[in-house]
């Protein structure tokens, strides 16, 4: 009975010094790189919009594996600032390497750039510069400095004079949080776990509004690396 298993250690010991991807499925399909041509073409005018004051150099394109609720493998990309891009990297290959389901991780440009059409089809997600309304403030996304997991089932949760915002509009079943759904974040969760302990802030343990998609650097980090950032 035990047999099986050292063959396969061993197999695996050969032939991953021959074919080094192999045995390392995760390993193929995680990268980082700069923004190249062939990469701005797709953001241009959608999350990179003209007026963006973040320079090309400050982001890069990362591309990730994931796994669906069914435990079947995807592709994902994602933008993101090149200060977090490896953390970011490391949180995503530890949710695939554990099952973590991850349902898709597509650019938002795909979606040009609007975030709603964006977090209704559950994309997960990082950078889009936008100015925050009626502000000059760049979001956290905008610096790439902010990152959207699961999109549909975490909305986004707000109460502004006894009236609820939730974005995504299509997310009510969602904001009760004491339910059981699939692709929840839960405070302790393995997705929690690794950004907090990468020093990001969750928005579910925010205060005033609850934003349990989101993972951000604090404000502390995001005004050392942008000065202009308040
Ligand atoms: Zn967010």
């Amino acid at each position: 009975m035990m047999k099986f298993p050292v063959i396969v250690i061993v197999a695996c010991l050969i032939l991953g010094t021959v074919i080094p991807s192999f045995c390392a499925e995760d390993e193929s399909g995680f990268w980082v790189s700069e923004i190249d041509e062939a990469t701005f073409a797709r953001i241009k005018g959608k999350s990179y919009k003209d007026d963006c004051p973040i320079p090309l150099e400050d982001l890069r394109y990362l591309h990730v594996l994931h796994k669906d609720l069914q435990g079947i493998t995807h592709g994902g990309e994602l933008i993101c600032n090149v200060y977090i891009a490896s953390d970011v990297l490391e949180i995503f290959r530890a949710l695939f390497l554990a099952g973590y389901p991850v349902e898709r991780v597509r650019l938002v440009d795909e979606y040009d750039a609007d975030d709603e059409t964006s977090m209704r089809d559950n994309n997960s997600s990082c950078f889009n510069f936008r100015f925050i309304s009626h502000t000059t403030r760049i979001s956290k996304h905008g610096l790439g400095l902010a990152v959207d997991i699961n999109t549909l089932y975490n909305p986004y949760v707000k109460t502004v004079k006894g009236k609820l915002t939730i974005e995504p509009d299509t997310a009510g079943e969602y904001t009760d949080r004491s339910k059981k759904f699939p692709y929840k974040i839960e405070k302790g969760d393995l997705c929690y776990k690794l950004f907090t302990e990468r020093g990001f802030e969750w928005g579910g343990e925010w205060k005033s509004v609850k934003d349990y998609q989101h993972f951000e650097v604090s404000d502390e980090v995001a005004r050392k690396l942008y000065p202009d950032y308040r």
